[in-house]
């Protein structure tokens, strides 16, 4: 049985006094241990989370890793700065790093290896544009992405890894994958971590992203290959994030 995980992408959001304000709240309101919570905040914000976060059940994360190791790389934040100040995720391959900052799959892999040899949890992002969607490439899409991790994880690293499917067209649009659909992929992304390995493929958490609400959270998170979400929006308001992690 794989324990759900919560996790915020609060993206380019925030500020010392607001941070201050939503962890607070969502200390306050979080509930008993039934699922892994984790807010991903901006690298400025990350010495603040573990300020906030030592000690709670909530653990914090990257929204992004370099691919060098250390050096002459201006405004870069490499994994082994991440697991300095305690993080324990980082978001890899977002759509958004993707689209605006071309990011290749292979970019994308490296990135997640860089994270996993200094001990932290990669959430590795996947998923389709609307075109792609709409000219039935969805499957091949993903599977393109997911091969270049397995092009370069060996079996042990794979287990440590975190998926998050997220559909372009539905991440901060309102516009959610219904669950059947979203399972369908997940599935298919299990699959293929399957062909590398069996136990890696029950072991590994694989989330839904796009626009997951309170109001449909339930329901995504029903499905038998959907074990948690990528909060964008939602995770900004505590009331919502605290509302989905209730539903998980
Ligand atoms: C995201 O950016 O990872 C995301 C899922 O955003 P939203 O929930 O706002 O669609």
């Amino acid at each position: 049985m794989r324990r759900k995980l919560i996790a915020g992408n609060w993206k380019m959001n925030g500020s010392l006094a607001a941070n201050a304000d939503l962890l607070a709240s969502i200390k306050a309101g979080l509930p008993g241990s039934a699922c892994d919570v984790a807010v991903c905040a901006p690298a400025i914000y990350l010495a603040q989370a573990k300020a906030e976060l030592s000690g709670t059940a909530i653990a914090w994360g990257g929204q992004d890793v370099s691919v060098h190791e250390s050096g002459a790389y201006t405004g870069e934040i490499s994994a082994a700065m991440l697991r300095d100040v305690g993080c324990r995720y980082a978001i890899v391959g977002h759509s958004e790093r993707r689209s605006y900052h071309n990011e290749s799959d292979e970019v994308v892999a490296l990135k997640a290896s860089r994270a996993l040899a200094s001990e932290l949890t990669p959430i590795i992002c996947v998923g389709e544009l609307l075109a792609e969607r709409e000219a039935g490439k969805t499957d091949e899409v993903v599977a393109r992405q997911i091969n270049a991790i397995l092009n370069v994880l060996d079996e042990e690293s794979l287990k440590s890894i975190v998926v998050a499917y997220e559909p372009v067209w539905a991440i901060g649009t309102g516009k959610t994958a219904t669950p059947q659909m979203a399972q369908d992929v997940h599935a298919l992304l299990r699959q293929r971590l399957a062909a590398k390995s069996a136990v890696a493929a029950e072991k590994v958490r694989i989330l839904y992203g796009g626009s997951m609400k309170p109001d449909n959270a339930k329901e995504l998170l029903s499905m038998p290959d959907i074990d948690g979400g990528l909060i964008g929006g939602a995770s900004l308001k505590a009331s919502d994030f605290l509302a989905i992690i209730n539903a998980a």
